[in-house]
């Protein structure tokens, strides 16, 4: 097993990618450091799609067997918001707010989505439920694919709890906790232990054992 490259420029998902599937013989690459390549368009209408579309983009451009996933948070509430728009749900918002009056995308992410479940009533940690998912496509090196999905459930706080992780992490508290811990109040450990993108991978990994990765 040799080179993977791992289809994002999400340092922190790489870093995720590799704490998770770490092997010996295999090493996982950015596709930064295998030259500067732009960015697909992630047009798809579901998580699936556009993890294939960065997936095929990458093993394409690299000639190597390629990772990609595309995870988001799905809100009841919310019908389903922000789903497949959580990397820009702030910068979609018609009102004035934005992104412009916060320090970080991740933070204006994160005030849309107290303000929006404020404005849908939902006063109650019951009323808050809501599931990170993460797919995960891998296209192997005769460019055959192979998809994996996890999901991780719990509820969404009224205000921003701890530092580590990115995200959505500070305003997620996973059920495996009873709401004490939000997600980013998790070592690496333990957040890839009940993630959605552990649960991706580890279901990915089973399911190659035999192949090639
Ligand atoms: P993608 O890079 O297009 O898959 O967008 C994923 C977006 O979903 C991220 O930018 C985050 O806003 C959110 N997200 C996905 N996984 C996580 C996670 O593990 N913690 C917090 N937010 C996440």
């Amino acid at each position: 097993m040799g080179r993977v490259v791992v289809a994002s420029n999400n340092a922190h998902k790489v870093k995720e990618i590799n704490e998770i599937l770490s092997m010996e013989g295999c090493e996982f690459v950015s596709l930064q450091s295998c030259g500067n390549f732009p960015e697909p368009i992630e047009n798809g209408e579901s998580f699936i799609a556009n993890a294939r579309i960065k997936a095929r983009a990458a093993h394409e451009e690299t000639g190597l067997p390629a990772i990609a996933d595309d995870s988001g948070l799905v809100v009841d509430a919310l019908d389903g918001a922000p789903g497949i728009f959580s990397a820009r749900y702030a910068s979609l918002e018609e009102s004035s707010a934005g992104t412009f009056a916060y320090e970080s995308v991740d933070k204006a992410n994160n005030a849309r989505l107290l303000r929006e479940l404020a404005h849908a009533g939902a006063t109650n940690p019951e009323q808050r439920s809501a599931r990170f998912v993460c797919t995960i496509i891998y296209i192997d090196e005769h460019g055959d694919e192979h998809t994996a999905m996890g999901v991780c459930e719990g509820v969404i706080g009224f205000g921003e709890q701890g530092t580590n992780g990115f995200g959505y992490d500070p305003l997620f508290f996973p059920d495996t906790y009873g709401y004490s811990r939000s997600m980013a109040e998790l070592s690496s450990e333990e957040k890839n232990a009940i993630s959605h993108r552990g649960a991706a991978l580890r279901a990915l990994k089973q399911q190659v054992e035999r192949g090639s990765l």
